[in-house]
């Protein structure tokens, strides 16, 4: 695997790639390696010649009070992985060859209409930091397409929007969220947890998974969902964010007539924040 820490760098590489016309794909993660990002890897191997990956800890998509200084930081550990899975470049790049020194009062590429809700409402600016890292990301590698995790649901719906009001002739591929055998779907943020905490935390999937069994069996009493999972989430010790049911493509709140559910929650445990989230179409 080829690891390049400048854009310089990278850029010399990819120009010799682009004149051998191979199909190059993006993976953008922040490191801390874990099964759910080898999958991206393993599915951008199966979309293309060229698999890219990037580890960047992006400032810009950090809160002042979030855990940007703690953010789990394993630059060797995820080397060895992403070589053990024949990613065939490495993109990790320090935070000046990003931003230069503009990262104060930054150029920004915003998504209005998707983020206001949700994660977007309890982050405000995180979602415009990472549509503009992933902009910068999409112009330093232009690739034919890019792999993200359903696990960021909202992020990928972004992405995606981002992608094609931009004229961005880029495909957006999302992949399935790897999972625990317990159901805690896989996050850098779990290693900040306690064995309890992490038994705890599985209170998260078995209420979307209950939800989502009550969609598909014809509920449609919304509020009452909702409260009962958010009440059942508390009860487990978490403080929840938001447990909602929306519209998968919209993320609006969802309506009887609905066909495509996205049922998303985002839960306190201690400090930390987990999200996680489950679709449902309708037949
Ligand atoms: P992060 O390093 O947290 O920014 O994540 C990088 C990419 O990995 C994003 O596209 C995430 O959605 C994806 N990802 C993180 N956790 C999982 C998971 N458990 N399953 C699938 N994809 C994931």
């Amino acid at each position: 695997m080829e690891v390049f820490n400048l854009a310089s760098d990278l850029n010399a590489f990819l120009s010799s790639a682009r004149r051998k016309n191979l199909r190059i794909s993006l993976v953008p993660t922040m490191g801390n390696l874990h099964n759910g990002h080898l999958s991206l890897i393993d599915a951008a191997l199966a979309n293309s010649d060229l698999v890219i990956s990037t580890i960047f800890v992006n400032p810009l998509q950090f809160g002042p009070d979030e855990d940007l200084d703690a953010y789990p930081r394993t630059l060797q550990r995820d080397i060895e992985l992403l070589q053990s899975r024949e990613c065939h470049v490495l993109f990790a790049p320090a935070v000046s060859e990003i931003y230069g020194d503009s990262l104060q009062s930054p150029t920004l590429v915003q998504v209005p209409e998707l983020t206001n809700s949700l994660c977007g409402a309890s982050r405000p600016g995180h979602f415009d930091g990472v549509t503009t890292v992933v902009a910068k990301l999409f112009n330093l590698t232009q690739p034919d397409c890019a792999i993200f995790g359903l696990k960021d649901y909202q992020q990928y719906l972004v992405i995606k929007k981002m992608a094609a009001d931009l004229l961005m002739p880029i495909e957006i591929i999302g992949s399935e969220i790897v999972r625990e055998e317990s159901g805690l779907a896989l996050s850098s943020r779990n290693s900040y947890l306690s064995t309890d905490e992490k038994n705890q935390a599985t209170v998260l999937y078995k209420s979307l998974q209950q939800v989502s069994e009550q969609l598909l069996s014809g509920t449609r009493n919304f509020s009452t969902l909702q409260s009962d999972a958010t009440q059942a989430i508390n009860e487990a010790g978490l403080n929840c964010d938001y447990f909602t049911v929306c519209n998968a493509a919209t993320l609006h709140e969802a309506v009887a007539d609905d066909t495509s559910f996205a049922i998303l929650t985002a839960a306190y445990i201690g400090e930390t924040r987990l999200i996680d989230n489950m679709r449902v179409a309708i037949d």
